[in-house]
């Protein structure tokens, strides 16, 4: 038995534990760092946002609204603009004020429940997608993509143009190596692949980086068009250099 296996087996145990308190271990890929995220979350929908208690309730309403609209973008970046943001926490409270509303703003972003960008916009960021999977798949639908590759949900990504599936462009980076893209072909339908149906956020370099990243001096040269996966198999459970404790 080697060391992935091992890793898999105490996954598969502590998921069968966690399972009866509508919990479990989960990870996927941070879009922008490629990192391998892991986090313990909310399996129940209507849990939605239990782990965000230490916001005040206006704080959890605002979220909620920006999430929701940001899943709910017609024009399929999936971002909201800070003055668009700030409009969505108007009528919640009087004390709610539109500063407290910016400062609610950076501090979602710092705690990685969106992606903040220099351009002034947002994304969802690792922890409301992680978190959030079953409220975003039961209450979006028909706006929730799904990575081809790796089955999570994809907000920045391409789409076959033949067959609509959805990939990461981190995925498609990692499954084409980089150089050799031209001559792929779709997955799914064997159709060649044309990176010309793009999705998300058009910005590929946060303004705050991931928390890991800011803490680790190489990434701060990474942006989307140079990041590579480690060489390892994607289908297997690597075991997590670090947990995220939110
Ligand atoms: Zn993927
Ligand atoms: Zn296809």
């Amino acid at each position: 038995m080697d060391g992935d296996k091992s890793f898999e087996d105490v996954v598969q145990t502590m998921n069968s534990l966690l399972k009866p308190l509508l919990l479990a271990f989960r990870c996927r890929k941070d879009e922008f760092s490629g990192e391998t995220i892991w986090a313990v979350v909310n399996t129940k929908s209507d849990e939605l946002f239990k782990s965000a208690t230490p916001y005040t309730p206006s704080e959890i309403v605002f979220l909620k609204r920006i999430i929701d609209h940001i899943m709910s973008s017609s024009n399929d970046t999936y971002c909201i603009n800070q003055h668009e943001a700030t409009r969505l926490s108007k009528d919640i409270l009087t004390t709610f004020t539109y500063k407290a509303a910016e400062s609610a703003l950076e501090t979602f972003a710092n705690d990685d429940w969106l992606v903040s960008f220099s351009s002034g916009k947002y994304t969802l960021g690792t922890r409301a997608l992680l978190d959030l999977d079953t409220y975003l798949r039961d209450q979006f639908p028909n706006d929730t993509r799904e990575c081809y590759m790796c089955k999570d949900i994809c907000i920045m990504g391409e789409m076959c143009n033949n067959c609509d599936i959805s990939m990461h462009k981190l995925c498609i980076n990692r499954l084409f190596k980089n150089g050799t893209v031209r001559r792929a072909a779709c997955p799914s339908c064997n159709e060649p692949w044309e990176s010309i149906n793009s999705f998300g956020p058009t910005d590929v370099i946060p303004d705050r980086k991931p928390r890991s990243a800011r803490s680790s001096p190489s990434a701060d040269n990474k942006n989307l068009g140079n990041v590579e996966y480690e060489d390892d198999d994607s289908n297997e459970i690597q075991p997590p250099r670090k947990i995220r404790h939110y």
